[in-house]
């Protein structure tokens, strides 16, 4: 049980904000994750004292001991998502107590200290409200929201922290597309897992990311856009890519996701697709896809579209999948029909242009 339910927050004036015109530059064109707001939160833990000191105040650097065992064995969280400006000027966050309830089975299996729910959505809230004049003015922008927290004790020791810092910061992102989303071109990778069975696959863990840079790098270095992880095990099952989840669409209507068999991140955009597939009653399947059944079906046509999902890039079509025996375009090589569908409508409803069935949209003012 997360302790300390109904935690205040100290507010700190910010002796020096950002002014307008530097700001104004900073977001006309602020691209992804390299431009910061004024504001952050943190949220201290210790053991037998449970959650303290719970503060919005301005961004500042951290110092920390060399010894702090976040540097040294990697027991770190995070969560990324994102504040969107409605159609109608207000505010809003979509599925924040989903990220909620993910950083908390993420800080189970790091053994970390569990937030209170309510207390990770008011954080996320207050620092949007202090940064409300740090959304993008570009179409398509919005604010990026990166919780997060780290064993913050100083101890060389190999065992869970007794102390954790949870920290908020939020980054103005641009469209991350301009111009709809261009299809991306995928490489197997046969020599590198992401995640093994017992592993942290599915926490949303910085060390998950270390070890997906090298295969990454490699996507790169071969001219394509993203790396696609294959189970541990088999080196057979399609899992997904560095930081995000796969759908499959054939030409007999059947939608289809590998299943989140412990290995896999659970997606909130991916549950948001399935929800939306299911409730069009689409034929969608959770269900292990082979890398081999993936290349013969791109080759015949069986296959029409493939695309990736996550908050970043919301949803983008893959156009090309290689791996050492050669490249095959799926469909036509560019984004398909029902991913452009399903684009659109995450969007609107991300936007309030489309209806929101299903209370995923916390309207901030
Ligand atoms: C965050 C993440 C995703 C996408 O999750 P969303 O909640 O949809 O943003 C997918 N895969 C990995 C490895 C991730 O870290």
């Amino acid at each position: 049980m997360p302790e300390n339910q109904g935690l205040t927050f100290e507010r700190l004036p910010h002796p020096a904000p950002t002014d307008s015109a530097q700001r104004e530059q900073a977001l006309a064109n602020p691209g992804f994750g390299s431009v910061f707001s004024d504001h952050m939160v943190t949220i201290d833990w210790e053991e037998g004292k449970g959650w303290h000191n719970a503060t919005l105040g301005p961004r500042v650097p951290l110092s920390l001991d060399p010894a702090t065992a976040v540097l040294h064995y990697a027991q770190e969280i995070f969560e990324g998502l994102k504040a969107y400006r409605q159609a109608d000027g207000t505010v809003a966050l979509f599925r924040p107590e989903a990220n909620a309830a993910r950083f908390n089975a993420s800080a189970r299996r790091l053994a970390m200290a569990e937030l209170p729910e309510e207390t990770f959505v008011e954080s996320v809230r207050l620092l949007v409200e202090a940064d409300r004049d740090w959304f993008p003015t570009v179409e398509g922008g919005s604010l990026y929201l990166r919780p997060f927290m780290i064993a913050s004790e100083a101890f060389l020791g190999v065992r869970p922290s007794k102390k954790f810092k949870y920290i908020v910061i939020a980054s103005p992102a641009g469209n991350y597309f301009k111009s709809g989303a261009p299809a991306v071109s995928i490489w197997v990778s046969s020599d590198y897992s992401r995640a093994a069975p017992g592993g942290t696959g599915a926490a949303k863990c910085g060390g998950n990311y270390a070890a997906s840079l090298v295969p990454q790098a490699e996507a790169i270095a071969r001219g394509h856009d993203q790396v696609v992880f294959l189970d541990a095990e088999e080196h057979k099952w399609i899992e997904e890519l560095g930081g995000m989840n796969l759908f499959f669409v054939f030409d007999d209507g059947r939608i289809v996701t590998p299943p989140l068999t412990g290995t896999i991140l659970p997606g909130i955009t991916r549950n948001s697709l399935l929800t939306l597939a299911r409730e069009e009653g689409l034929d969608v399947h959770e269900e292990r896809y082979s890398v081999e059944q993936w290349r013969a079906d791109a080759a015949s046509g069986k296959l029409i579209e493939t695309f990736a999902c996550g908050t970043a890039a919301v949803v983008t079509p893959v156009g090309k999948i290689a791996d050492r025996n050669g490249e095959v375009l799926i469909g036509s090589g560019g984004p398909g029909q029902l991913t452009q569908k399903f684009r659109e409508k995450l969007v609107g409803i991300q936007r309030g242009t489309v209806e929101d069935k299903h209370g995923w949209i916390t309207k901030l003012s």
